[in-house]
């Protein structure tokens, strides 16, 4: 090419930037205010990325982890200083755990036919451009995760975030695409919304360029998102309860329950939200709980009522409260703790609002079954039908069974922290999507695919 074709390639390019009005629509590279922009932009990456190869999805995301491996800290600080939930120490763990964690293109199995008529693959293939609407309370974990599968399965995505964490899910998204950028990936693979609110929201869903939802939060996204009409994935509340029978390690047991509970200020779906207790160590389970040092626990009725009606609203939990450190709550009820104490616990009946309700806050409430059976059928009662997390500490192999079982949960942890589950302290890999009501499960690379069938007949079968 000489000079001047260069020159007039370089004016031609600009005129035709400036004609799409390009630069006025994008604040920063991936952050949009126009829905119908956002999603066409994250349409035209997604055709470059799926001419592209599997290496280059792989080179794409390894960059993200080892680019965004840089601001964990950061990511972690702005989060709380954002939402005013969770711990900087604890959010640095779900984030790391969300970068080296999170299954890539390996996650993609092919399976074939072959005989006789010849050969068949079956093959993953990406549905295009995805529109994810993600929590408040994993922000950033839920970005990183999504966007290493939604990219390796070789999708693009457009984010919804909660508006309560849009700043910092959005300066994830753009450290996210510079790392792309960094290796020679698609501009807006990954894109976002400037200013969320639900009506944005509901254009996304609606838009016809969006071939999947998925929702990571409560019950009403996720009823919405599976209303869509579209192919849609809805990862839900959870009410985890931690079982305990007389055959446990009742020391380890609570060591596991406080860690599980008081993890990230009990924000994370899966955390232990109340323990079911058999009566036989009933009494030393509680005497280890009081005798915890990073627990208050609570024994005056006055005490467990005021907090009751600090925390509780309407029959609600009391977001003021959500995700908050268990020394603000004691504080607001007139007990000075420091912040050493991490979980607030103390002795219920099962129908308190502590058990039943999805508190996310760092407040364990202990309830007594006679035996066994009835831990399990009041376990049962307390996960509401969510299917999500439970976690049972015993030495019986028969009852952790039939307690796996009959719990039906997504996520079953046997005597460790809830956290386990997630593969953090436990094998298995990581998500921060984990899709209960639609069956897919601790979400990967291979859930953001649509099976496809390539037949090639009379041929390349050498049996
Ligand atoms: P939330 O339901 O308040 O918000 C989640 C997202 O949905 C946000 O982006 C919000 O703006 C949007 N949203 C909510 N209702 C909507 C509607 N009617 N229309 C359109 N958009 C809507 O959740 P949160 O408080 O951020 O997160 C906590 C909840 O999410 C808890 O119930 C927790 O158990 C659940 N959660 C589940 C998982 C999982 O993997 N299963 C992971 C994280 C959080």
């Amino acid at each position: 090419m000489s000079i001047d074709e260069k020159l007039i390639d370089s004016i031609v390019k600009d005129v035709i930037n400036s004609l799409e009005g390009k630069k006025e629509e994008t604040e920063e590279v991936g952050v949009f205010t126009d829905v119908n922009a956002a999603v066409a932009a994250a349409k035209k990456a997604q055709q470059q990325l799926f001419r592209m190869t599997l290496a280059d999805r792989k080179r794409i995301t390894d960059c993200i982890r080892n680019e965004v491996g840089g601001h964990v800290e950061e990511l972690s600080k702005m989060t709380v200083e954002e939402t005013k939930m969770g711990r900087v120490e604890d959010k640095i763990e779900k984030n790391k755990a969300a970068l080296y964690n999170t299954p890539g293109i390996e996650d993609l199995p092919s399976s074939v036919f072959s005989g006789d008529r010849g050969l068949t693959l079956l093959e993953l293939s990406p549905f295009g451009v995805i529109g994810s609407i993600t929590p408040s309370t994993n922000p950033t974990e839920t970005v990183i995760c999504n966007c290493i599968g939604m990219i390796c399965a070789g999708n693009s995505v457009v984010f919804s975030p909660h508006p309560g964490a849009y700043k910092v899910t959005n300066y994830t998204v753009k450290i996210i695409n510079q790392a792309i950028a960094k290796a020679g990936g698609p501009e807006n693979l990954v894109v976002t919304l400037s200013e969320p609110s639900l009506e944005k929201s509901n254009e996304l869903m609606r838009h016809p360029d969006i071939r999947m939802l998925v929702a990571t939060g409560g019950p009403a996204i996720v009823k919405t998102v599976l209303s869509s009409g579209k192919k849609a994935i809805g990862a839900g509340a959870g009410n985890p309860p931690a079982i305990v029978d007389q055959t446990a390690n009742i020391e380890k047991a609570v060591k596991n329950i406080v860690d599980g509970c008081a993890f990230d200020n009990n924000l994370p779906c899966t955390s232990e939200k109340e323990a079911i207790v058999v009566d036989e160590v009933f009494e030393y389970f509680v005497f280890n709980m009081k005798n915890h040092p990073k627990t208050y626990f609570l024994e005056d009725a006055g005490q467990i009522e005021a907090l009751k009606n600090l925390v509780v609203k309407d029959g609600k939990p009391n977001k003021d409260f959500t995700g908050r450190n268990a020394s603000y709550i004691l504080k607001q009820i007139g007990i000075e703790a420091d912040d050493r104490i991490k979980l607030i616990s103390c002795v219920t009946d099962f129908g308190h609002e502590f058990v039943q309700l999805e508190l996310l806050m760092p407040i364990l409430p202990i309830v007594r079954a006679k035996d066994r059976d009835q831990a399990l059928e009041l376990a049962l009662e307390a996960e509401h039908g969510n299917r999500h997390t439970a976690i049972c500490h015993s030495k019986d192999i028969e009852f952790l069974s039939v307690a796996a079982k009959e719990m039906q949960t997504t996520i079953f942890v046997k005597n460790a922290p809830s956290y386990a589950g997630i593969g953090i302290g436990g094998e298995g890999y990581s998500t921060f999507t984990i899709a209960g009501p639609t069956g897919e499960g601790l979400t990967s690379t291979k859930t953001y695919c649509r099976h496809r069938r390539c037949t090639l007949v009379d041929g390349f079968n050498i049996r």
